[in-house]
């Protein structure tokens, strides 16, 4: 297809040889979203439990919902550094904040391909799509890099609000505001109670992806972008030895992040995410790597996983067990807060 219309595509017909460690990701996204939606059912009882004043306690917030809340724990990390304090109000959204920047330093963005929840949605929609279209669909350049510049328009919009807008006093007094407590039952509300635009743009984004693979991630999100930034001081690196390389095309093909892996020496990109189906793809052996520290040392990609994994889901654990995680809001100080929330009376201080 040429490049005067409107959209590039590439065919998606390659199966990953054997040594594929694509079904384990899968698993591992599974395993996440599952935890997701195990936290998203605990917070929903919570909230039941709140609206009945004479009932025993006997659902505890989970503080693992604080992971859908990455602006107020960039508000709590910015806090955190300058005073050291961790605040008592998103306590475990800050730490896990802390973390997923961490696995985008080690890992580069392995925490979209194998743990985000959004993220394996996201690719359940854009397998969907090759099902049916064959065809993986991509804008071209001229289109494609101002959609991509998008997410971070909105990065920086948050990183200018939140880091260079706000003073310290304000970050302070921010934190301990009933909106910031109450930001969680916001997010769930998002869900539960959505309104119809809101509505309207989730299947639009649903749609768009049908069409695009990967849209939300590729296009849209700040978090993505964040991470992303992080993919040029990773120390992990997909090299290509371009001695071996027989130019199958195979790792372009696959890649979801529509890298061009057979042209260069190593990837190099903002996109990617260590999916690590370009590896799996190459039929030939010690021709696709991934090397760390400085491209010094090889290492094996189900090994690279597992550490990833293991560095994430180990320090929730950790968090869990040795804090901090539990925040400090009392079921009074919720049971207060809550009803504006659900009459749409809380407003941003
Ligand atoms: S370059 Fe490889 S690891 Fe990175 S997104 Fe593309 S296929 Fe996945
Ligand atoms: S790196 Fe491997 S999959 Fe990619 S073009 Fe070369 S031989 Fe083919």
């Amino acid at each position: 297809m040429n490049n005067t219309n409107i959209l590039e595509s590439s065919s998606t017909s390659i199966e990953p040889p054997k040594g594929s460690i694509q079904k384990y990701r899968f698993f591992s996204q599974l395993f996440s979203l599952a935890i997701n939606i195990w936290i998203g059912i605990e917070f929903y009882l919570f909230i039941q439990y709140l609206h009945n004043n004479n009932a025993v306690e006997t659902v505890v917030r989970p503080p693992g919902v604080e992971a859908w809340l990455p602006i107020g724990s960039l508000v709590s990390l910015r806090h955190y550094i300058e005073t050291g304090i961790v605040n008592n109000i998103h306590p475990a959204g800050m730490m896990i904040f802390i973390t997923i920047l961490l696995t985008a330093f080690l890992f580069k963005k392995g925490f979209c391909s194998w743990i985000c929840p959004i993220g394996f949605i996201s690719e359940l929609v854009g397998d969907f799509s090759d099902k049916i279209f064959k065809r993986r669909i991509k804008p071209p350049k001229w289109l494609d890099y101002p959609l991509r510049s998008l997410k971070y328009i909105i990065l920086f919009f948050f990183l200018n609000a939140i880091l260079l807008s706000m003073s310290s006093l304000a970050i302070e007094s921010f934190i301990y505001t009933d909106y910031n407590i109450a930001s969680d039952f916001m997010m769930m509300r998002f869900f539960t109670d959505i309104t119809p635009l809101a509505l309207k743009i989730v299947i639009g984004l649903v749609i768009l992806s049908v069409v695009i693979r990967g849209f939300w991630c590729r296009y849209l999100c700040p978090y993505g972008a964040l991470l992303g930034m992080f993919n040029f001081i990773s120390p992990t690196r997909i090299v290509r030895n371009d001695t071996s390389c027989i130019d199958c095309s195979s790792c372009t093909k696959v890649c979801p992040s529509f890298i061009k892996i057979e042209t260069v020496k190593e990837v190099y990109s903002d996109e990617c995410t260590g999916c690590m189906a370009c590896i799996d793809s190459c039929p030939v052996s010690k021709t696709l790597e991934i090397k760390v520290v400085k491209k010094s040392v090889t290492m094996n990609k189900a090994k690279w996983a597992a550490i990833l994994l293991l560095f994430f889901w180990g320090s929730m654990l950790g968090y869990k067990f040795f804090g901090p995680w539990q925040n400090e809001v009392t079921t009074e100080q919720y049971r207060r807060i809550l009803p504006s929330v659900e009459k749409g009376q809380m407003v941003h201080p």
